[in-house]
């Protein structure tokens, strides 16, 4: 969600501005602008839609410099237009900044600005930000670094609310600053040269050795060195870490989109969710970044699971899965919804946060809560130095590498093999035995391949996506494990295709869902050979009898539901807590092949973004 990319160095910042925020464009935004430092003043282009217009605008009338800022927005506070886009300025027109986030007390701040002469240009909250800063800085008198800095520092003392920013001034060329709180920022550090970005996918083509601020860190920065100081006015502490993907690995490759390259990633990512993690000899997962030990393993008798949107489908998913193997009660909880419950957890419940990013707003809330409550509390997130990963007592990751597509793929199923992981570790200190941890261990060994065999029937689910292309809505269905899976399949359609799709488990269709049933609604139910089969046989049935359309995913070999079903999808046999990973791929396939057939922007979905870091 919105971007920042800055540069300070000696070369032309514009092309490297425009390629960074090029790089954050899947994350979702609505405008996109940059100030550019010339010799005495600055140069501002802002343009609502996408990059591309920013970049004719800088066209129509160029500007150059070798010191910049610039930012696309997902409007939170004001409506989509060229002078909401950010970078916004103070009372002087000579400092100008960019924000991700959202500041709370912004009505109070304004009208106490305005009180004071300053003059407002925008509805967003981000303005006030400008005029703080430019006040404090107007008031200190000296015109130097350090008393940017300061004014930085005072400004956010007054500030309620979440924030990235990153602040130029005319007054002070040749360097920026940036600041913190609950928003991400990475310092970039290269030769001669410097860059600030909100993601560090943004800048990996030009250094793979960053700093991660902290909230409430403010860096200053310059071609030749940065100073990370805290916004009580100490110097702090940082660590400079190498990124571990490189500039290729944000690129789509021989792929049309993000999504279908994620998509295909997926033998490799399950394999490296379990990299390094399993142990034949002790026939059981080692995750030593849970900081746990067995004893304090075997103490934890509830496990509540948090998570938003893809992760809370993977959260309901564990649920099973840890139930069924570890034989421990789960609970899950929108982590928008935790945050402000009062739940009463007994003494040795053990949390666990679900966020891909890493810095979904409403998870990292549910976190803190969580901690504040004096639970342990652990994150599974794929971005490793991401604020939930810092902010946890420990964790797992998933290793998958940056996901770039909107819709949630490979993440997914990392997180569902985690929680296979989980339940193996739990079981095996309660109730499996060695030769079950070694039976377990054997099963998600073959999972690579059957996930690579399950992706080669791309071809015939494109086929079926045809089919149904034109449908307004769909229902998706499943039974125990599978149902998380129906929502996680509804989720994907609707987020790419803007179908109407929803998901339920297999028996609540009589209770009023087959209401919806008509000759034009396929109905796609999950149905491999399981305990649970024959029941879904019959709830197909149902729809049959009602002439509803029906695609079923099925195990190989199975020859019951091509009988009863229009289009049947045969994935590799599995055993039962394996199956809601394979069974997720032909959703994923059949929403993307969908949208793709509708014309739709698959990864840039329309109202969308990558990362939540607002409420
Ligand atoms: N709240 C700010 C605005 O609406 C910043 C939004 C963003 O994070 O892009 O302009």
């Amino acid at each position: 969600m919105c971007g920042i990319v800055a540069y300070v160095g000696s070369s032309n910042a514009i092309p490297i501005l425009l390629d960074g925020l090029n790089r954050l464009e899947y994350r979702g935004y609505d405008s996109a602008g940059i100030a550019v430092a010339r010799a005495g003043g600055i140069d501002v282009r802002k343009a609502v839609g996408r990059i591309a217009n920013l970049a004719a605008e800088i066209q129509k009338s160029p500007v150059s410099g070798t010191v910049g800022i610039s930012h696309t927005r997902w409007a939170t506070h004001g409506a989509v237009t060229r002078e909401n886009a950010h970078p916004h300025t103070d009372k002087s027109g000579r400092l100008h900044l960019v924000h991700n986030g959202v500041i709370e007390n912004y009505q109070t701040l304004r009208e106490q600005l305005q009180e004071r002469g300053h003059e407002f240009h925008s509805q967003t909250d981000t303005e006030v930000l400008a005029h703080l800063v430019g006040e404090a800085f107007d008031k200190g008198g000296a015109r130097d670094s350090a008393a940017l800095v300061e004014a930085v520092r005072a400004a956010l003392r007054q500030v309620i609310g979440t924030y990235g920013i990153s602040v130029v001034h005319a007054d002070v060329p040749g360097m920026l600053v940036g600041a913190r709180r609950g928003s991400p920022l990475v310092l970039g550090i290269g030769k001669h040269e410097h860059f600030l970005a909100s993601d560090v996918s943004a800048i990996v083509s030009h250094t793979r050795e960053v700093v991660y601020l902290n909230d409430y860190e403010i860096v200053a920065l310059q071609a030749d060195g940065f100073e990370i100081s805290t916004l009580s006015g100490s110097g702090a502490d940082f660590h400079v870490s190498t990124v571990e993907f490189d500039a290729g690995s944000v690129e789509k490759g021989k792929y049309p989109h993000y999504m279908l390259k994620e998509i295909h990633e997926q033998p490799n990512t399950v394999r490296d969710a379990m990299r390094g993690r399993l142990s034949a000899e002790e026939a059981t997962a080692i995750l030593g970044g849970l900081n746990m030990t067995n004893a304090d393993l075997r103490a934890v008798d509830r496990i509540v699971l948090a998570g938003c949107g893809t992760a809370f489908h993977a959260a309901l998913a564990g649920e099973y899965i840890l139930e069924s193997l570890a034989h421990i009660p789960v609970e899950c909880e929108f982590a928008s919804e935790f945050r402000y419950r009062n739940i009463p957890f007994q003494r040795d419940t053990l949390v666990f946060v679900i966020s891909q990013s890493g810095e979904t707003a409403d998870t990292l809330a549910a976190l803190r809560e969580s901690r504040r409550k004096g639970h342990r509390t652990l994150g599974i997130c794929n971005n490793v130095a991401s604020t939930i990963a810092r902010e946890s007592d420990g964790g797992v990751y998933m290793h998958a590498g940056p996901e770039i597509g909107v819709a949630a793929t490979k993440s997914f199923t990392s997180q569902l093999t985690i929680f296979v992981l989980l339940g193996l570790l739990l079981g095996r200190i309660r109730h499996l035995s060695h030769s079950d941890g070694l039976n377990i261990i054997s099963e998600l060994e073959k999972l690579p391949d059957l996930v690579a065999r399950t992706i080669e029937l791309e071809t015939q689910v494109a086929a079926i996506a045809k089919k149904y292309a034109k449908a307004n809505n769909f229902l998706f269905m499943g039974r125990q494990a599978h149902y998380p899976i129906a929502l996680e399949g509804a989720l994907k359609l609707k987020e790419i295709s803007y179908i109407s799709s929803s998901g339920y488990p297999s028996a609540e269709l009589k209770h009023g869902v087959i209401a919806l049933i008509t000759e034009d609604t396929p109905s796609l139910f999950i149905a491999p050979q399981d305990a649970v089969f024959e029941k879904n046989i019959s709830n197909i049935e149902e729809v049959k009898a009602r002439r509803g359309p029906v695609i079923a995913i099925g195990t190989e070999g199975d020859t019951a539901l091509a009988k009863i079903c229009d289009d049947v999808i045969l994935i590799p046999e599995a055993p039962h807590y394996l199956t809601p990973i394979l069974a997720t791929i032909p959703l994923q396939l059949l929403a993307y092949h969908i949208a793709n057939e509708l014309g739709c922007d698959v990864d840039k979905p329309r109202n969308l973004a990558k990362s939540v870091t607002v409420e």
